[in-house]
């Protein structure tokens, strides 16, 4: 016990000199979040997960600590565990194309080992920075239109249940856990190891086409939805005031058989002083954004330009793009995600929907995206059960709290929408949703919270998620 103490603290003042995540990206209101400890090996972790059992302790779990809701935040004075040192490689199967890596580890991490040996990740977020553990609680997607979500590329892993217990979970062992921990939010144990099926990296050529909001569905069925070429996709709406999500940029990267290593040598002299020269140049775009709605009547205009097609890239590139790169101001403005998931029919009627109400509430909105998410039956808590265009809203929140509850207020309607359409929405965002809505739209999740019970009966795993909707 004594020895617990002192591993405890130990971890404890390591994670407080610089681990603490305080990006704004996060909500500048949420909960506060308890000191994070940090174990360097796996026997430290079950010492900690046997040592809450025996004191009756909560644990929540960190990765990379980008869900926004307070996902990784548990409750009273439990321990609040990042797994960040869990960090390694495992095992390496370059001819048979899979890897295995420690939960704590970032798809960042992972790529600059198997770029090198011609591989790529299948399927993760649109940004490299978040861990592969905080990723498969959260069951990702990004814009590969063909193995989203992340369920469909991993193997197996192991887990450490709240008895202190390693188990090995895939399909075809301890079965029933393989869709409840993937997209469980950390609340059925730890993940500790990951093995995924990888993909051939290859350069990406990309084509573009500028179309009426109208015709953006009947494009996409057509000419990318079942196009085996297409390696990603995204489309980008148009926020100027006068014709808000009337106009839609919608591009695409094609499979080529051009040479990895000239492109990544092209790519690669001119990543620096142009992405300096992006990021600067979408920094200040943003900032004006913030602060000033008229420059996003110019912003689509210089996208048109700037998103041509023809250009080329390798997939590994296209996937390696830090957070950063994702401008925000610093001048302490909260910036909130939210996402919907709604089957292809009922896009033109949502958007409606979206775009009367961006406008009865006078939200900020920086980026509304499109992207593509495949059917997924094996998750408990799936949140697309048919094809899905999934919608990414990013919104300039401002500072107030009268702002915030506004835009809640404002996420709630398009909830509700999206669930009178059949669709869903995401929950590593903000805790918009009440319960009953969150019951409504994943039919699943009472059986989720039986199951957790079942498997963790002293509910020791817990999250702000669970608090609020169980
Ligand atoms: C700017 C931004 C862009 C985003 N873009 C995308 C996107 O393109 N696609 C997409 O799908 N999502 C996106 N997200 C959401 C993001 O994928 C999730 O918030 C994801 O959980 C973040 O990973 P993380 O490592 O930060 O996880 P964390 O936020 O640290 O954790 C997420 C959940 O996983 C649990 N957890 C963490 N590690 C473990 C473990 N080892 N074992 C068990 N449970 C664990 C936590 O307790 C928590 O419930 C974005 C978020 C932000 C802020």
């Amino acid at each position: 016990m004594k020895k617990f103490r002192y591993l405890l603290l130990t971890v404890s003042v390591l994670a407080s000199s610089g681990l603490a995540n305080t990006s704004s990206y996060r909500n500048l209101f949420e909960i506060s979040q308890p000191v994070q400890v940090c174990p360097a090996s796996l026997s430290d972790l079950v010492n900690m997960v046997r040592w809450a059992d025996k004191n009756s302790k909560k644990i929540s779990l960190v990765g990379a600590n980008r869900s926004q809701g307070g996902q990784t935040v548990g409750q009273g004075d439990g321990l609040r565990i990042n797994l960040c040192k869990l960090n390694h490689v495992v095992a390496l199967d370059v001819s048979g194309k899979t890897v295995t890596v420690e939960a704590g580890i970032t798809w960042s991490e992972l790529q600059s080992v198997i770029n090198g040996h011609g591989l790529a990740v299948k399927a993760m977020q649109s940004y490299a920075d978040f861990s592969v553990g905080g990723s498969l609680s959260v069951n990702v997607h990004g814009q590969d239109l063909t193995n989203n979500p992340l369920i469909k590329s991993v193997r197996s892993f192991k887990l450490l249940t709240s008895s202190g217990e390693l188990i090995n979970v895939s399909r075809q062992e301890n079965s029933e856990l393989f869709g409840l921990v993937i997209g469980g939010y950390g609340l059925l144990g730890i993940i500790i190891e990951v093995s995924l099926d990888l993909t051939d990296d290859l350069v990406m050529e990309r084509d573009v086409a500028i179309l009426d909001r109208e015709n953006f569905v009947e494009y996409f069925n057509k000419n990318i939805r079942n196009n085996p070429l297409i390696e990603f996709y995204s489309a980008r709406f148009s926020l100027n005031s006068k014709s808000l999500l009337d106009q839609v940029i919608v591009v695409s990267y094609r499979k080529t058989n051009l040479s990895l290593v000239a492109t990544e040598m092209q790519s690669g002299e001119s990543a620096s002083w142009r992405s300096l020269l992006l990021n600067q140049a979408a920094k200040f775009g943003l900032f004006a954004t913030s602060k000033l709605g008229v420059i996003k009547n110019l912003r689509f205009a210089v996208e048109k330009l700037y998103f041509k097609s023809g250009a080329t890239i390798t997939r590994n590139r296209f996937m390696s793009f830090p957070l950063d790169s994702l401008p925000q101001d610093d001048s302490g403005q909260a910036y909130v995600l939210q996402e919907y998931f709604i089957p292809y029919d009922k896009v033109d009627e949502f958007l409606n929907v979206l775009k009367i109400n961006t406008k009865a509430f006078k939200i900020n909105l920086l980026n509304l995206t499109a992207r593509h998410v495949n059917a997924d039956h094996e998750s408990v808590l799936s949140y697309a059960l048919t094809d899905c265009c999934a919608l990414v809203l990013y919104i300039n929140v401002g500072k107030a709290e009268q702002a915030y509850q506004k835009v809640s207020a404002y996420g709630r309607v398009l909830i509700d929408q999206a669930a009178v359409l059949g669709g869903t929405y995401y929950l590593p965002y903000q805790l918009f949703g009440s319960k009953s809505k969150v019951h409504a739209v994943y039919p699943q999740f009472s059986r989720f919270v039986d199951r957790k019970k079942f498997y963790d009966p002293k509910e020791m795993f817990m999250n702000q998620l669970y608090l609020k909707y169980s």
